[in-house]
């Protein structure tokens, strides 16, 4: 435990929904080592995964959202978070230690305030995607690939009717992922031709980590 209390600290924060303070979790970076990534991108640490403290939790009034996106709330909004979670919300505080099961909790708290909000299927994927790694994380295979068919359709939404602006994905690594989601949840067609398509986008050689893995599980697709 000493160990991990040196890997994280204590950030204090303002809810912009109810105003409060309250104190969260935060991982520190510098510290952490990578062990390995598997091929959809989920990222192995020493010691710690910061994924299970991405996502802040008011524990006054139940507002969740990751960190970048927690401010960002207009009055509207705040008001459908009040009426829709605050009126239900039972106070409980994921502001120390989380445990996986804590940290799924938290992501599908933002997720469902990310439905109430209408935000951009290319983030409401993200989070699916994060809660289909915590299962993975666990070892509930068949929760990761519930998560991961709901990835699968956000994202495909995404690919053909959202703009990728401002969000932190773009277009050649969105069709590596939606390859690689298909590949694991046993759609073989399907994964072949988005990795084809990520193969012969014009720019892949801008990125040479995502083209090597194209072609790796391309390949294995293809064999398997
Ligand atoms: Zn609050």
């Amino acid at each position: 435990m000493a160990e991990l209390d040196q890997l994280l600290y204590d950030k204090s924060v303002d809810c912009p929904v109810c105003n409060k303070e309250f104190t969260t979790k935060k991982v520190r970076m510098s510290r952490l080592k990578l062990i390995k990534r598997d091929e959809d991108l989920l990222s192995y640490y020493e010691g710690v995964n910061p994924l299970i403290y991405q996502i802040f939790v008011c524990p006054y009034c139940g507002y969740a959202a990751s960190e970048s996106r927690f401010d960002s709330i207009s009055n509207k909004d705040k008001k459908i978070i009040l009426d829709n979670i605050t009126a239900k919300w039972k106070k409980r505080s994921y502001g120390d230690i989380r445990s996986d099961e804590d940290a799924i909790i938290t992501y599908k708290l933002a997720f469902y305030v990310g439905q109430l909000l209408d935000y951009a299927k290319i983030e409401l994927g993200s989070l699916t995607l994060s809660i289909a790694w915590l299962y993975r994380i666990v070892g509930d295979k068949e929760e990761e690939n519930r998560f991961l068919s709901t990835t699968k359709e956000l994202y495909e939404f995404s690919y053909y009717n959202e703009s990728l602006v401002g969000s932190n994905m773009d277009e050649i690594r969105l069709a590596y992922l939606l390859g690689e989601i298909n590949r694991r949840i046993g759609k073989k067609e399907e994964a072949l031709k988005w990795f084809n398509g990520v193969l012969s986008n014009p720019h892949i050689k801008s990125n040479p980590m995502i083209e090597k893995l194209a072609r790796e599980q391309w390949r294995l697709t293809r064999d398997g």
